[in-house]
């Protein structure tokens, strides 16, 4: 039942708030005010006023009952405050109501009006409204020599999150790391579906950003396990971004020497990206990921729809990732990107949960013959190198990840081109995609110098030589160690330099 109705006062923001959550979910808006207004002819206080509150509320009975046959729709009811013990057992067995109990402060309104839309898809996620059933389950196994792990992949079925972890036959305690913002929108309903499967989940909060994938905050984690007496056995679970998941997969590697560990990835770059293959860590002042370890979850728990209540940028940020399998490995999945540009801004279910899929099986494939990152699995960090230096030297402060990283993918397609290797043509290919997502491609006015001695701490340099991961073509790239560092100095001048010229 893809459907929500909103009750609540006039002065509750209804038409506001409905639209903005009906956007975000790509359904449609309906105001029964408008319609009934249309109807009687007369506006609502005039029609009450003439033919009384009993007839108004037969005729919005009727049209409720109209619109109740729409799928994929929010409906706002008119502005009374009590619904009727049968209008609300009529919508509730048709959707899911919302009632918006408090009137909007004009000072905030327009950031309110965001953060409630965002309840709204969040709940109609965590209660299953957002279920398709043409999108399947669908399974992905990693095999590894001493370990494994599976992908689970399911538009709209995070309710079904309880019993899986049942299946999977973890013990009663379940200690939950996110972050505030998740945390605001998902934990309260988490909690009781987790509840409702048998289990007693303990949830500790970190606060979200870059800033906070850090040994203070790893240490935070560790002492709350220890209060709690978190035995061997007892599984820690992510849920959240890439910084979540990097640093609890950290504390689940470490806490008592390893502990069962579960992701449920809640942004498109966690989902494709960061929570498969084992990489776990913290940053460190001298560079990004310094300090962590190799530690396979158990379970990746994958809802892509939870991605609808992603805010814009980094929502955009995950498509970097997703361009940087297509630029290495896919080139069918850059042509579907960039045939399906409006698709993918309106996060179209079907067109997600296909493309988190596809990325996620190229990188388990990967990381099956090289789960250590010593051969093959380098590809994946195509972008990497100039992007980590890049948010090492702002202190994570001004560039997300992903947008570093697409900035990255620029300098390293500069650097193919000038070598030789990648055609003009194919680095055009790549920046127009990158812009059409909206992705950044130069960081007008970064300091240089400082830029290439970041770039010296990358886990890639050997005996003080860096390797770069260069295309050779969409859909190819190669491992190179032996690029000119004029050519690496030049590429990163182009992408500095200032509008004006000067770099
Ligand atoms: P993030 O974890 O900081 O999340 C971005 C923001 O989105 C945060 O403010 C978060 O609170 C918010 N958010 C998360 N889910 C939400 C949701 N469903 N609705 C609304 N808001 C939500 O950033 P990220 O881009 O997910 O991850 C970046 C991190 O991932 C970096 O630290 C990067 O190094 C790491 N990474 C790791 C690997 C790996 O292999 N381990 C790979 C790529 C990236």
């Amino acid at each position: 039942m893809q459907r929500i109705f909103l009750t609540g006062s006039s002065g509750a923001d209804k038409t506001a708030i409905g639209q903005r959550a009906a956007s975000l979910l790509g359904w449609s808006f309906i105001d029964t005010e408008g319609i009934l207004t249309q109807r009687a002819g007369l506006p609502t206080d005039q029609f009450l006023a003439q033919h009384g509150e009993e007839h108004f509320c037969q005729l919005e009975s009727e049209v409720l009952h109209e619109l109740a046959s729409s799928e994929r729709v929010v409906i706002a009811t008119s502005g009374e405050s009590e619904v009727s013990d049968a209008r609300s057992n009529f919508m509730r067995t048709r959707g899911l109501i919302a009632h918006l109990h408090e009137p909007v402060d004009i000072n905030t309104k327009e950031d309110t009006r965001r953060t409630l839309a965002q309840r709204l898809v969040s709940q109609a996620l965590i209660h299953g409204h957002l279920s398709v059933p043409s999108l399947a389950r669908e399974i992905i196994h990693l095999r590894l020599e001493n370990t494994s792990s599976q992908a689970i992949i399911e538009w709209g079925g995070l309710p079904h999150l309880g019993s899986i972890l049942r299946e999977l036959e973890f013990p009663d305690r379940l200690f939950i790391v996110t972050d505030n913002q998740v945390s605001n929108l998902y934990a309260p309903a988490l909690r009781t579906l987790i509840e409702d499967a048998g289990f007693k989940p303990s949830i500790v909060t970190i606060p979200a950003g870059e800033e906070n994938k850090s040994l203070e905050c790893f240490k935070h984690i560790i002492d709350w396990l220890a209060e709690h007496k978190a035995e061997r056995n007892e599984a820690i679970i992510a849920v959240g971004g890439g910084v979540v998941g990097d640093i609890t997969g950290f504390v689940a590697s470490s806490y008592q020497r390893g502990v069962p560990f579960v992701q449920v990835p809640t942004t498109l770059l966690a989902q494709v990206d960061s929570a498969i293959g084992g990489k776990t860590g913290v940053n460190h002042a001298s560079g990004k990921n310094f300090i962590g370890s190799y530690y396979q979850p158990t379970l990746i728990y994958v809802d892509p729809a939870l991605i609808l209540t992603l805010p814009e940028r980094v929502y955009g940020e995950g498509w970097a990732e997703i361009v940087k399998y297509a630029m290495v490995l896919d080139t069918d999945l850059f042509t579907l990107l960039e045939e399906n540009l409006t698709l993918l801004q309106t996060r179209d279910p079907a067109l997600l949960a296909s493309v988190v899929a596809r990325c996620i099986r190229m990188k388990m494939d990967i990381v099956q013959y090289d789960e250590l990152d010593l051969s093959s699995r380098h590809i994946l960090n195509y972008g990497h190198t100039f992007g980590h230096a890049l948010e090492t030297i702002t202190n994570y402060e001004t560039w997300l990840h992903g947008e570093a990283v697409a900035i990255g993918m620029e300098v390293e397609a500069l650097i193919a081109v000038a070598a030789g290797k990648l055609s003009p043509g194919a680095a055009a290919r790549q920046t127009k995609l990158l812009q059409a997502l909206k992705l950044p491609v130069r960081c007008p006015g970064t300091n240089v110098a400082a830029l290439l001695a970041a770039m010296q701490h990358d886990k890639k340099v050997s005996a003080g030589r860096l390797s770069w991961i260069l295309a050779t073509r969409i859909g190819h790239a190669e491992i190179c160690d032996d690029i000119d560092a004029a050519l690496v100095y030049e590429a990163v001048t182009e992408v500095c330099r200032s509008k004006t010229g000067e770099a």
